[in-house]
């Protein structure tokens, strides 16, 4: 054990006393305590009572190469006793950061021409904004201000990024969203597409809802649209065929940039290096954190085009200094960490081995849950999947919220040693583990999730609620 940690068997007590949780049910945090994992070694963790747990969500969908990848913790220990920081304000630069940005504009699904670092998803997406207001302001268009994102997208918690995030439950004691956002319809076929309708229909169904906001609020003041290429915490939704090349055709019609927030898909999780390829999206801005170090430090980047880029440059002369960076921006031990892991990304093979164990992934989640009676939708692509269940299938009906359906199922995974997530808002749990996992640890996965699902089943059944 570290010197710094002391071994205490009291850490739940310490913790009720002394931590604040993000995203917690603190009144039910100040009774029931904390879930303490002190190791994690591939794609398995231990809490510090000795109970291992597949993670079957890589964290927060982010810890991609698993754990305990030593290639990246000896990068960070020589980056931290070569030089552990210093700034890129004014001109100033580091080693890391420099071969880190060349590394990603090779990388980039569509020609890119810089990178802007910051620390996680969240700032990342409000910089995004930021580089859209400026860019208009440079051109002349003051006007063009507002952004689109769209119902369920989530985009972080700051309070640009929180007011871009889809859902109410999310504003509601904020005072969010701030008035420059608005939402158009996610592409969430089981609740938003009529029974049959065809993936063609469908698409333009969402297209022209988007057209018909950008018009409802005049073309002149919408700056951006930003989209997750699949939706995450939103439910894990997967847009139909065509989509993206659909909503690119309208927006550049009016003059709209599109910002792909590929902060879970940016680096392998769909199967492909990013997420822009998997689903045909061309975007002149895009957002990454998550995956580009594993989560072994918090590290983001905002990817920007060359016609951005170019625009924010030229406007300097009126606009004045670029007012925007922070403290940590382009910090030299995350870039060290990202190169480390995205060596062991390429080296390892692993945007090949999420393509395939996604495959397998899919193949098990509908062996077992295809025709489950609370289950009305098996979904994902790549390394991502969810399962989302409903209380009647036809005409599909939700279960009512305070039942907590899909929470009520994570607690029965946790159960039988399986980190699971309910995405609340969809009634769903999603699977995102870490790319190394092996085709015995998927079976594994699955296998303990549906039997979660049926002991929840018993209970429904046993309470007389289905
Ligand atoms: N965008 C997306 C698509 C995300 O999934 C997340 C985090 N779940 C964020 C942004 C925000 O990232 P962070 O929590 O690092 O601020």
């Amino acid at each position: 054990m570290h010197e710094l940690l002391r071994n205490t068997p009291d850490l739940e007590t310490l913790d009720k006393r002394y931590l604040f949780h993000p995203f917690t049910a603190l009144a039910d945090h100040e009774r029931n305590g904390p879930m303490v994992i002190v190791k994690g070694e591939g794609v398995w963790l231990e809490d510090n009572h000795g109970r291992r747990y597949i993670d079957g969500m890589a964290g927060l969908w982010c810890v991609n190469v698993g754990y305990g990848r030593r290639e990246i913790a000896d990068a960070i220990h020589h980056q931290a006793v070569t030089l552990p920081y210093f700034h890129a304000f004014s001109s100033w630069a580091t080693d890391t950061p420099i071969l880190l940005a060349e590394k990603i504009i090779e990388m980039a699904p569509v020609p890119m021409s810089k990178v802007f670092f910051g620390q996680s998803g969240s700032d990342a997406n409000d910089t995004q904004v930021k580089l859209v207001w400026y860019y208009n302001n440079a051109r002349g268009k003051p006007e063009k201000k507002k952004i689109i994102a769209r119902n369920r997208g989530y985009h972080g918690v700051t309070v640009v990024s929180a007011s871009l995030t889809g859902m109410p439950a999310l504003h509601s004691g904020f005072d969010l969203p701030l008035p420059f956002v608005r939402y158009t319809t996610a592409p969430y076929r089981l609740w938003e597409a009529t029974p049959g309708m065809s993936d063609a229909a469908f698409t333009a169904k969402l297209a022209r809802d988007l057209e018909d906001l950008i018009l409802a609020e005049g073309p002149e003041t919408v700056g951006a649209v930003i989209m997750e290429p699949v939706m995450g915490a939103g439910g894990v939704i997967v847009p139909p065929e065509g989509y993206y090349v659909a909503i690119r055709a309208v927006l550049d019609k009016y003059d709209v940039l599109l910002i792909a927030d590929e902060v879970i898909s940016g680096f392998g999780r769909l199967g492909t290096m990013f997420g822009s390829t998997a689903m045909a999206m061309q975007p002149d801005l895009i957002t990454v954190a998550k995956g580009i170090t594993s989560a072994y430090v918090p590290l983001s980047g905002c990817i920007v085009s060359e016609k951005v880029w170019r625009t924010i440059v030229d406007g300097q002369s009126k606009l004045g200094a670029f007012g925007h960076g922070y403290t940590y921006s382009a910090h030299p031990l995350a870039a060290a960490a990202a190169l480390a892991n995205l060596k062991i990304i390429e080296d390892d093979g692993l945007v090949a081995q999420a393509a395939s164990r996604g495959a397998l992934m899919h193949e098990k989640l509908q062996q077992a849950f295809a025709g489950h009676p609370l289950v009305g939708e098996i979904r994902g692509r790549g390394l991502v999947g969810a399962v989302e269940f409903v209380a009647k299938k036809e005409p599909a009906t939700r279960f009512d919220p305070t039942l907590k359906i899909a929470g009520r199922i994570v607690k029965a995974a946790l159960a039988e040693g399986l980190i699971t997530r309910a995405l609340p808002h969809a009634d769903t749990i999603s699977f995102s583990p870490p790319f190394v996992i092996s085709e015995e640890e998927v079976a594994l996965m699955v296998s303990r999730a549906r039997k979660a699902v049926d002991t929840v089943m018993d209970e429904l059944v046993r309470e007389k609620i289905w």
